[in-house]
């Protein structure tokens, strides 16, 4: 989105759940237990009765799903509209049907009825800075070194494309760190990710850091591992202590012979009493900068599309924060060009412009869309097109001597 009244974006928005005491989760599936999930340990500042509504036999006959009551969807139409409201847990697909069925019931969209991202990426922020004088992040991420061991051809970060490698000593870490929790208040989730950060010397030192000095702003702090490199004991030790979960990506369909090793990770992690979540999926969504070419699109064009996107995910590095993490990793390995409007500076921020921070994390900038929307193929809400998991690549010596080099064209 491009900013039209910077720092007042989202009027119409701010006094949307005044006076709201109910919140009904329609649909107790993945994306309802996600945000079930937030409400639940952000419950502190945030003050709704939450339920679900789904017409499942089996949830409505348990009466609870997770920590919560289930009711069904004829009984909305019992409660008061006024003190309630309605966050839509659906998958694309299902979206316009579950709207359109609570509008038969007086339920209006925009009023007191809102899709799950919409309340997650963009409600929740706003009430955060407008009742709590707080800057929200959903989720962040920080990568200290961008080596890896794999070569994964569907790298998100862009791997195979790097031409050199970019690490971070612990004081650049300490000072970027600094720099966001002097102005962010809360981040739901804070992950370190890479490369591969069990290949970072300093990740302990790291997990240390942010565990000492920022663990009550952070509310999930994780870990992300490709699961084929065994943790140090130290790393273990300041895992558990700093209540940091690993999410351990499992490879090894793809990559062969990994079995063992991963086998071991895991039973060491588990062992060392630290708080593991094993990550297997199907396909991953392929980014495809190769074959996407946009760049005939006008300006307008590619900030409808930036905003149909709506990646959620932005990564912090040097002090500042990206508007699109994908684009930031597409801009190191040298995809596209640095463009400076596309990243927050945290080293400015004043108590007038803490409001655009939130603003820019919603996906506000100056120009409405990033340069690397002209190459890629976007995050799953619009790109449907999928890459095998972790299919290995040559590593090609670069002309600099360094072991990456460009996959062919
Ligand atoms: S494991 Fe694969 S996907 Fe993950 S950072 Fe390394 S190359 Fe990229
Ligand atoms: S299209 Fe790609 S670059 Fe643009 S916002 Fe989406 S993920 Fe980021």
């Amino acid at each position: 989105m491009k900013w039209a009244n910077k720092g007042n974006e989202f009027a119409r928005y701010r006094h949307a759940l005044d006076g709201r005491t109910n919140i009904y989760l329609y649909g107790a599936g993945i994306l309802g237990l996600e945000v079930a999930e937030i409400l639940e340990r952000c419950a502190a500042w945030l003050p709704w009765n939450a339920s679900f509504v789904d017409n499942d036999p089996e949830k409505l006959a348990a009466g609870r799903v997770a920590s919560l009551p289930v009711i069904a969807h004829a009984a909305l139409a019992r409660v008061d509209r006024r003190k309630s409201f309605v966050v839509v847990c659906g998958r694309e697909s299902n979206m316009v049907w579950m709207i359109e069925a609570l509008d038969v019931m007086g339920f209006e969209f925009g009023k007191n009825v809102f899709t799950h991202d919409f309340f997650a990426l963009k409600l929740l922020p706003l009430y955060f800075f407008r009742h709590h004088n707080m800057v929200y992040f959903s989720s962040l991420s920080t990568l200290p070194t961008t080596r890896c061991n794999l070569n994964c051809r569907g790298c998100l970060n862009f791997n195979p494309y790097l031409r050199t490698h970019a690490t971070y000593d612990i004081a650049a870490m300490r000072d970027s760190l600094d720099a966001l929790f002097g102005v962010v208040d809360l981040i739901f989730r804070f992950q370190i990710t890479g490369g591969e950060p069990f290949l970072y010397p300093g990740l302990g030192d790291l997990a240390n850091l942010i565990g000492e000095n920022y663990a009550e702003r952070i509310v999930k702090f994780e870990v992300v591992t490709n699961g084929t490199v065994l943790p140090t004991d130290e790393m273990c030790a300041t895992f558990k202590n700093n209540k940091v979960r690993v999410i351990l990506d499992d490879y090894r369909n793809s990559l062969e012979g990994h079995d063992g090793r991963y086998r071991e990770i895991l039973e060491r992690l588990l062992d060392r009493g630290v708080s593991v979540q094993e990550n297997r999926v199907d396909a991953w969504f392929d980014l495809a900068p190769e074959t996407t070419d946009h760049s005939a699109c006008r300006p307008e064009q590619l900030e409808t599309r930036f905003d149909r996107c709506g990646c959620p995910y932005a990564s912090l590095e040097n002090k500042r924060i990206s508007s699109c993490n994908y684009a930031w990793y597409a801009c190191k390995a040298g995809l596209v060009e640095y463009i400076p409007g596309e990243y927050f500076d945290l080293t400015g921020v004043t108590d007038e412009s803490r409001a655009e921070l939130v603003e820019f994390r919603m996906g506000f900038s100056e120009k409405g869309y990033v340069e690397f929307c002209k190459r890629c193929a976007g995050y799953r809400r619009i790109n449907h097109g999928v890459i095998d998991v972790a299919v290995q690549m040559p590593r090609k010596r670069n002309e600099h001597g360094g072991e990456e080099g460009k996959p062919p064209r």
